[in-house]
């Protein structure tokens, strides 16, 4: 048993209560491999950003549980070395599916962990989410749930009403698990292919396809019934056509990926949501910088050649997520 604390790791509690207030959303990046968090605590240093390292169940059978917790340990020596004296760096387990997998977490050192129910009956999400907060809260770890399910390519039905989350369960879900944050459903969803070309218009001058925007009436809704209340948006990448387009360039095969649209993400940041899951986007620019490398200089085989510069890409674009997008610069000086 290790409490994140003795990592120098911090819950979201007070991220997400300065986050509503100052109108702005909290980070939250999928890590699985050095590069990846390298770029993530040196984007968050440099800007002086709060951040959230999420790992995934895909993560842990990829990288192993044990080696990320230590990674992220790491990782907040390495902020301090980059010259950021009190780090805000919240490790996060992302998509919990059992009560087993949240505990393990919570004594494993994580700060935060989601138990995502949302695939099971309402009665059944509320009592495994309440019993995930019990045992969290007793050791300063807060939990995200999740109320409604998100929309998207996998779905029969095109982003239907019936998926987003249902604004009049939420303060009864609210109250009785004692969740810290609630991931809703509003037209957000994983991966890079967000939508279906029907779900799409296309813009005549590009003839890129639109996705179809955010639904804000529900966002706003759900606002109305719980105040105040930290909401997450999960499988909000936005799939830039740049990274799209370079990969397509060079060898790729990318077509019609879409995302959502950062200006749709922005508005959002400026309400109650105050974490915002991005992590498609990263694997993009990872993958674009990979495959120029590989077909400019097809002789080079030192692994840090190219993952060097997809280190550098992914730099960048957190850094102009936590800029442009979620407002979070200098919020954790
Ligand atoms: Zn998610």
């Amino acid at each position: 048993m290790v409490s994140y604390k003795e990592l120098g790791l911090v819950n979201t509690k007070e991220m997400f209560a300065k986050a509503i207030k100052g109108g702005y959303a909290i980070p939250a990046f999928n890590f699985n491999n050095m590069e990846q968090l390298q770029a993530i605590i040196k984007a968050a240093a440099e800007t002086k950003s709060p951040v959230i390292l999420q790992v995934s169940k895909g993560a842990r059978n990829y990288a192993n549980q044990t080696l990320l917790r230590y990674m992220a340990q790491g990782a907040v020596e390495y902020a301090k070395e980059l010259g950021w004296e009190k780090p805000q760096i919240c490790l996060h387990l992302d998509h919990g599916d059992s009560f087993e997998t949240c505990k393990s977490c919570v004594d494993f050192g994580f700060s935060s962990v989601m138990i995502d129910g949302s695939h099971l009956p309402y009665e059944e999400n509320i009592a495994l989410t309440k019993k995930v907060v019990e045992y969290a809260h007793a050791h300063d770890v807060t939990v995200e749930a999740e109320l409604g399910v998100l929309a998207g390519v996998e779905d029969e039905v095109s982003a239907a009403e019936s998926h987003y989350t249902k604004p009049e369960e939420v303060v009864d879900f609210a109250t009785r698990t004692g969740c810290d944050s609630l991931a809703i459903s509003i037209g957000t969803s994983h991966g890079a292919y967000k939508f279906t070309r029907e779900q799409c218009t296309v813009d005549p001058q590009t003839g890129k396809l639109v996705p179809p925007p955010l639904a804000f009436n529900i966002l706003d809704a759900i606002m109305e019934q719980l105040p105040g209340f930290p909401i997450v948006l999960h499988g909000s990448s936005s799939v830039p056509q740049e990274y799209v387009d370079i990969i397509n360039q060079y060898g790729g095969k990318l077509p019609d990926a879409v995302g959502i649209p950062e200006e749709q993400l922005r508005k959002a940041a400026e309400s109650a949501v105050c974490k915002i899951n991005i992590d498609s986007d990263s694997r993009l620019a990872f993958t674009a910088a990979v495959r120029k490398v590989f077909a400019e200089k097809p002789g080079e085989f030192d692994p840090r050649k190219y993952c060097g510069p997809a280190r550098d890409l992914m730099t960048e674009l957190y850094k102009h997520k936590i800029i442009n997008v979620l407002g979070s610069n200098g919020k954790a000086e």
